[in-house]
């Protein structure tokens, strides 16, 4: 016997992964220059150079043991020290080492807030379409109900009117995802404001707290001197998942953490149940290497000035041959409207021009497609060609 609920899970690969197996297949068979491939969330700049510099000196000054040693289970305290300090330095915050719980990465960081939340009479949690498609396989994996609110179209910010009407007596947290993928879309303050005024009166209304839970993999990936609002000074009820993978380029390391608010009221509580739920789930001592590496470098990223320069060719590539697309304040990715009402079939034909495109029906949007442009300038450039063509093809009018 086993589950079949996991068998399911593990024999059917995500819609992401599915095209970036055929991208591979298809570059051994034609050449790697003659695909476009737009799959994946991969990042093409490389970590700085301080991260090596970094990385060799621990594994040459310090002793293989503590370098390689468990650590505590919720992470390093010297680490979670540096990393709130850091926080602390540049959002004003009062973190300390035990608002913070390291993880392998935002996925597990997501997985242990959800189960730490959850309870039998509350297990509703809501997102916002576009989403990240895992956090349906997160949340019912682990007993719970998504929750998701219809896109707002053009500008696929927060539709704080269907939200409310989708908030229950069962609804554990709100799940936010700003620098959002697959959107591109960067949430501004008074959203976060709204967001935030409207769930405290829910709150008050059902007699129970309705978090926030922030994924922010993309944080530091933003454009024309946005920001994304650090959302525990809007609201005290907020967990933040965090991962280094695309801002320090090392999504292979899986190192992130998860931050617990010190404004909740019961913060030390949901802190133990986050621990629990670690515990529960295997997720403890994150990677011990790479705690120390992060304990070194809080804060510092890759050169993520390259993704801004993509945005610009790529956005302004497509959109001057006719397509429509939502301009990116952030992340590393462009939404884009397809040119007929099947999203499988654009992507069918996008695909007869070697252009590897992801269908948003499972990020809960169809009719749009996402272009990961975390790859080289050089593909986008040489890519318009083949987008050309494409738009020829629906007889789109260049502008
Ligand atoms: N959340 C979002 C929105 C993501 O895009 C990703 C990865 O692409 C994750 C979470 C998972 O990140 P990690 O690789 O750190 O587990």
């Amino acid at each position: 016997m086993y589950s079949l609920q996991m068998h399911k899970l593990g024999s059917c690969r995500s819609v992401i992964r599915e095209l970036f197996e055929y991208g591979k297949k298809r570059k051994a068979e034609i050449g790697d220059d003659a695909v476009f491939d737009f799959s994946i969330g991969n990042p093409s700049v490389p970590s700085p150079s301080s991260v090596r510099d970094t990385l060799i000196k621990i594994l040459t000054e310090e002793e293989p043991t503590a370098v390689h040693g468990y650590t505590s289970a919720q992470g390093d305290p010297a680490v979670r020290k540096a990393i709130a300090d850091n926080l602390n330095q540049r959002f004003g915050t009062d973190f300390e080492a035990d608002n913070l719980y390291m993880t392998c990465g935002a996925a597990a960081s997501l997985t242990i807030s959800i189960r730490a939340l959850i309870t039998e009479d509350a297990d509703e949690f809501i997102t916002f379409a576009p989403f990240f498609t895992e956090y349906r396989v997160f949340v019912e994996s682990q007993g719970g109900k998504l929750v998701v609110v219809p896109p707002k179209e053009p500008d696929f910010h927060i539709d704080l009117k269907a939200l409310e009407k989708l908030i229950t007596p069962r609804t554990v947290a709100v799940i936010i995802n700003s620098p959002n993928n697959p959107s591109g879309v960067v949430y501004p303050e008074e959203v976060i404001r709204e967001l935030a005024a409207l769930l405290q009166a829910k709150s008050e209304e059902y007699g129970r707290k309705i978090r926030i839970i922030s994924d922010e993999p993309y944080r530091e990936i933003c454009y024309d001197g946005k920001t994304a609002p650090f959302v525990t000074k809007f609201y005290p009820e907020t967990l933040i998942c965090y991962s280094y993978s695309k801002s320090l380029s090392l999504p292979g390391e899986r190192i992130g953490y998860i931050l617990v608010s010190n404004r909740m009221q019961d913060w030390k509580d949901v802190y133990a149940a986050i621990c629990g739920a670690g515990r529960a789930l295997g997720f403890i001592c994150a990677p011990s290497l790479f705690q120390k590496l992060i304990a070194r470098q809080a804060g510092a990223t890759a050169d993520l000035s390259v993704y801004a320069r993509n945005r610009d060719l790529l956005y302004g590539g497509l959109t001057s041959l006719g397509f429509t697309c939502v301009y990116p304040d952030g992340a590393f990715y462009l939404f884009m409207k397809t040119c007929e009402a099947d999203t499988s079939a654009f992507c069918a034909k996008a695909r007869k021009h070697e252009l590897l495109l992801v269908p948003a029906d499972d990020f809960g949007c169809p009719g749009y497609v996402r272009i990961a442009y975390c790859v080289s300038s050089d593909m986008i450039s040489r890519s318009m060609k083949a987008f050309a063509e494409l738009a020829a093809e629906y007889g789109l009018s260049p502008r």
